[in-house]
């Protein structure tokens, strides 16, 4: 079994990152070389803007490339809660966001003609009890009434023609959602921002952020400094660098994955006829889909740590045990990869966006933001070129998340608050 992420190893790397130092002047350095960063990059570099991105690794080291291959829209929070906490209009409004990010994707896909397997499969929501798929159904007639009319309840009686197993109990189809290769993209995308103009810096950990004036800012590198006019920070769920501001307001927390080996036709028919993204609805749930090569790829939160090879091996050993409870009929499968990565999740499990001090910033995805850090990325260059009403994250307050430095010492009561929970839901 390898312990790297599948997207990694099966798409060819970017090369065709700068040597040597930095120059001393851009007029936008955007530091994070994942989906938002790039896609900054392309959206900024296409404009004709100079640019400069900054990753302290390679790029799509980070979430971006360590994901579960899901292009999914629909909000993470469900469309009635977001209604009654924002309003009809704003959920609305972050909704279609979701939706815009999805074509987004398709849309630089097609332009920078980006070989990536993206495909408008469909997700499945799956309930993972009977009461869970009544809380589906209630709220789905404002879902479809109000935010999204290509959305389907699946009866509990219908399951089997989605997923065969018996652990769900009905679901919802979003049938905008899609699915790619995130290993490809990510390199496409990267490939696509420097045929554009962009110069990108692996390799280059931001280590100091010093304000000349208003949006002018020295960044700092092992690798020496550049003046910028315009900074985007786009590093999701950083550890490293001057960002406390941003530590404060976003949880970093692990994810896990596991892939199998490439499974028959009939296996496939058998666990995932339709082949589309599947989610399921507890707050400790698992996501799956099939990918190009006919693995399953099968992923969840497992436990409440952090990614490092260790707990990635202790967790993959979990989801294994899950996958076969949930698709007995596989018999043993051989996993091939195992990885896991950290999640950028806000108080909200909303993303944002904007300028603080004179520094713009897209991240908190919270775990779903495949689409959202592409679609921010060129939303965000809209912003540096003037159109503040470009950012649809813009009217969402940010305060700190009380009692929180940086490393997330309360996720184990977290964890167990969310157990609890999905006991007794
Ligand atoms: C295991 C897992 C599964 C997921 N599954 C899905 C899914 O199926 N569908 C979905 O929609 N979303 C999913 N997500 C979330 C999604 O991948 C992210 O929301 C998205 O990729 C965020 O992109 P980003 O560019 O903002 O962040 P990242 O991809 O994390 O990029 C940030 C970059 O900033 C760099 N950086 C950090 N600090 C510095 C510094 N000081 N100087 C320079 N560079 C720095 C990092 O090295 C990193 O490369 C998943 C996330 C994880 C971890």
């Amino acid at each position: 079994m390898k312990q790297v992420s599948y997207w990694h190893d099966t798409a060819p790397a970017f090369t065709g990152a700068e040597q040597g130092s930095l120059p001393a002047q851009a007029d936008a350095v955007v530091i994070g070389g994942g989906f938002t960063g790039l896609s900054a990059a392309l959206a900024l570099a296409r404009r004709g803007a100079s640019v400069v991105v900054l990753e302290a690794d390679r790029v799509i080291s980070g979430a971006s490339g360590r994901n579960g291959g899901h292009v999914n829209n629909g909000t993470s929070v469900d469309f009635g809660s977001l209604a009654e906490r924002l309003g009809l209009d704003h959920a609305r409004a972050i909704y279609r966001a979701y939706d815009a990010a999805v074509d987004t994707v398709e849309r630089i896909v097609r332009e920078e003609q980006i070989t990536c397997a993206f495909r408008r499969g469909g997700k499945i929501k799956l309930a993972a009890k009977p009461q869970h798929y009544e809380k589906i159904a209630r709220g789905f007639e404002i879902l479809h009434r109000e935010a999204d009319p290509d959305t389907d309840l699946v009866p509990p009686k219908n399951t089997r023609q989605e997923v065969g197993s018996d652990r769900f109990h009905g679901g919802l189809l979003y049938k905008k959602s899609a699915q790619m290769h995130m290993g490809q993209f990510g390199a496409g995308l990267a490939t696509a921002a420097k045929r554009n103009g962009a110069r990108i810096y692996e390799n280059a950990a931001v280590t100091g952020l010093k304000r000349l004036s208003g949006a002018r800012h020295l960044v700092t590198t092992g690798r020496g400094g550049v003046t910028a006019n315009q900074v985007l920070i786009a590093t999701g769920p950083s550890m490293r660098g001057p960002f406390f501001y941003f530590r404060r307001r976003v949880i970093p927390i692990g994810s896990f994955i596991i892939a199998t080996e490439p499974l028959s036709a009939a296996q496939l028919d058998s666990i995932m006829p339709t082949r589309r993204t599947a989610t399921t609805t507890l707050n400790i749930g698992n996501y799956f889909r099939v990918a190009p090569d006919d693995r399953l790829i099968f992923g969840g939160r497992a436990r409440f740590a952090l990614s490092s090879p260790t707990s990635d091996l202790k967790s993959g050993q979990i989801l294994e045990a899950t996958l076969h409870e949930t698709f007995p009929q596989l018999g043993k499968v051989r996993i091939d990869y195992c990885w896991g990565g950290i999640i950028d999740l806000t108080a909200d499990r909303l993303p944002r966006a904007g300028e603080h001090n004179g520094l713009f910033y897209a991240m908190g995805f919270s775990g779903h933001g495949a689409q959202m850090s592409v679609h921010m990325g060129q939303q965000m260059a809209a912003v540096m070129g003037g159109n503040a009403s470009a950012n649809p994250l813009r009217n969402l307050p940010w305060p700190a998340i009380f009692g929180h430095f940086g490393p997330p010492w309360f996720m184990p009561f977290v964890g167990a608050w969310f157990r609890y929970k999905d006991k007794i839901s």
